[in-house]
């Protein structure tokens, strides 16, 4: 058979799906001290001299080096802010409203400086600030309706993939639920792995955590395709290497900067699982943070995930990592009963973890020992 015929053949029996079209970071710098180019990569992007970058900063570092080094220049305003609370759609409307008193020129840009909670803050800011209205009608799949401004991430932490993710996740009112649009993804990216320095060490686990708890959830469902399978298995090579090799320092921090990307575009073309499913409940009842809160289902998914489990525990023991326990021993039912509400919302993250018949392997009562248990 000719190779003509062939394709021929191919198209005629492949059925019509459509593909998703993803929006990718366009532009990102990689390398230690790359965050001293920040005011050079921001100058061709300022409008005029009265429409200032705002930069949104993590306040851990009031008063540190890293700050002097923000290229702040005109009325430029930096902005510190606490991560110890995840961000909250009042709080991004808040930060929008005092932005749009307080200066009369549309701004140049939005730069977040921090973790998963100051890249996500930046996103919804530079998103709302030319969209109408709160931010929790936007929390949902691809309800913005106009570009955002321009804005530029640099992780100070690395794990959470919301440096290269199409997402911004916020509590609201009703939900825990992201802002997921092709405006939200950053038009720049400084990943300098020296930022990272000085991050307590079990933060460090447990944002880290995320990034490896997302390699497996993404390798080990339904969704993955070769796409998502080439940014997993990088991801995970890389998180083996950083929580079980006995790696340099600033190699170490090189290599989770890069693992926490991977691991962030694995999940672009699939999903998460279980773990950020039920994390997602801990959170919204308890305001248990993320990184933790993965890690503390985690712990109990063997059943689900028996290899990755396997590898989390060594992990652990090697860094001698401490859960805190007994954190849902003393919930009602009733409150157990919303954690498994916003666990059980979470459909996709369901179907990517048990297929499409997901339904019928879980229930509530099974959710609700797993959180028991923790
Ligand atoms: P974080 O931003 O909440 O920060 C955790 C702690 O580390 C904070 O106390 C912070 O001050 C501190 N910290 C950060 N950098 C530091 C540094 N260099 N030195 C010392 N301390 C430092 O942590 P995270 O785990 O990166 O982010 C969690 C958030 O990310 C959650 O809100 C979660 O919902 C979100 N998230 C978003 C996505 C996405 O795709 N948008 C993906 C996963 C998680
Ligand atoms: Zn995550």
């Amino acid at each position: 058979m000719s190779l003509n015929r062939e394709i021929e053949l191919n198209n005629e029996i492949r059925p019509k799906v459509s593909y998703r079209n993803f929006p990718m970071v366009p532009r990102v710098v990689f390398g230690a001290g790359s965050f001293d180019q920040l005011g050079d990569i921001l100058l061709p992007f300022r409008k005029n001299s009265d429409a200032p970058i705002i930069y949104l900063v993590d306040d851990v570092f009031e008063g540190r080096e890293l700050v002097k080094k923000i290229p702040a220049i005109f009325n430029d305003l930096v902005l510190f802010i606490n991560a110890d609370e995840e961000p909250k759609t009042e709080q991004v409307d808040a930060l929008v409203k005092q932005i749009r008193d307080n200066f009369s020129e549309i701004p140049s840009g939005i730069v977040g400086i921090g973790g998963g909670t100051l890249l996500d803050l930046a996103k919804a800011v530079a998103v709302m600030y030319t969209n109408k209205g709160s931010s929790a009608n936007y929390q949902g799949w691809d309800l913005v309706q106009k570009p955002s401004l321009y804005h530029v991430g640099i992780p100070t932490i690395s794990g959470t993939g919301a440096e290269v993710s199409r997402t911004t996740v916020l509590l609201g009112p009703e939900m825990k639920l992201g802002i997921n649009s092709d405006y939200t993804t950053f038009d720049q990216v400084i990943l300098d792995p020296d930022l990272t320095v000085g991050v307590p060490k079990d933060q460090w686990f447990f944002t880290g955590m995320d990034c490896f708890i997302h390699c497996v959830e993404s390798l080990n469902g339904s969704f993955l395709n070769t796409f998502s399978q080439s940014y997993g298995e990088k991801a995970m090579e890389l998180c083996k290497e950083v929580f079980l090799d006995d790696l340099e320092p600033s190699l170490s921090r090189e290599k989770l900067m890069m693992a926490s990307w991977h691991g962030g575009m694995s999940i672009a073309y699939s999903q998460v699982g279980i773990a950020h499913a039920l994390s997602y409940g801990l959170s919204y009842l308890l305001g248990v943070r993320h990184g933790l809160g993965n890690c503390l289902v985690f712990n109990h998914l063997e059943d689900y995930y028996p290899d990755g489990v396997a590898l989390f525990d060594q992990m652990i023991l090697k860094h001698n990592i401490e859960l805190p326990q007994g954190l849902c021993a003393e919930l009602s039912d009733a409150d157990l009963e919303i954690m498994c509400d916003v666990s059980l919302r979470m459909e996709p993250l369901w179907e990517n973890a048990l297929g499409e018949q997901w339904r019928s392997r879980i229930d509530r009562d099974i959710i609700k020992e797993i959180y028991r248990k923790i």
